[in-house]
C-alpha cells in the first residue's frame, strides 16, 4: 500500500465505498463521479501507478481486470448495448488517480 494514496485505501477497505466485487487480486466499485450512467472502477488492490509501470510479472492482474470488466458489463446490463474500457496514462492521458485503474462506462440511450 501506498502513503496517501485513495485508491489504495478504498481497495484496503479502509473507506465506506462499497463494492460491486471483490478477490484477491482487484475490487470494482461505482465512479464518485459518474461522466455516465454506468460508471465503474476495476481497481488491482496491488499498488501500481499507471499502464507505464506494468511489468511482466503484472500480466496476470491485467488479464484478470479484463474478464472481470467483461462480467461487471453483464451484470451492470451493458454488455448488448455496448461500453467503453478505458486506462488514462499519465496526467497528460487524463489519470488523476496515480493507482491504476479500468474505467468501464456505458448506459447511453443510444
Ligand atoms: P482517472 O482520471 O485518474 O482515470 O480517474 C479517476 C476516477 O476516480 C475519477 O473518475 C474520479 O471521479 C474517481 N474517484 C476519485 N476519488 C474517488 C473516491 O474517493 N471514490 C470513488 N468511488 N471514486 C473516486
Ligand atoms: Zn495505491
Amino acid at each position: 500500500m501506498a502513503a496517501d494514496c485513495i485508491f489504495c485505501k478504498i481497495a484496503g477497505g479502509k473507506t465506506e465505498t462499497e463494492f460491486l466485487y471483490e478477490n484477491e487480486t482487484l475490487v470494482v466499485f461505482r465512479d464518485i463521479k459518474p461522466h455516465t450512467p454506468v460508471h465503474v472502477l476495476i481497481v488491482p488492490k496491488k499498488h501500481i501507478r499507471s499502464v507505464n509501470d506494468l511489468t511482466e510479472a503484472d500480466s496476470k492482474i491485467i488479464s484478470e481486470m479484463m474478464m472481470v470488466a467483461k462480467e461487471i458489463a453483464k451484470k451492470e446490463s451493458v454488455s448488448e448495448s455496448g461500453y467503453k474500457l478505458l486506462f488514462n496514462v499519465e496526467r497528460g492521458g487524463g489519470q488523476v488517480v496515480f493507482h491504476l485503474h479500468l474505467h468501464l462506462m456505458g448506459g447511453w440511450k443510444r
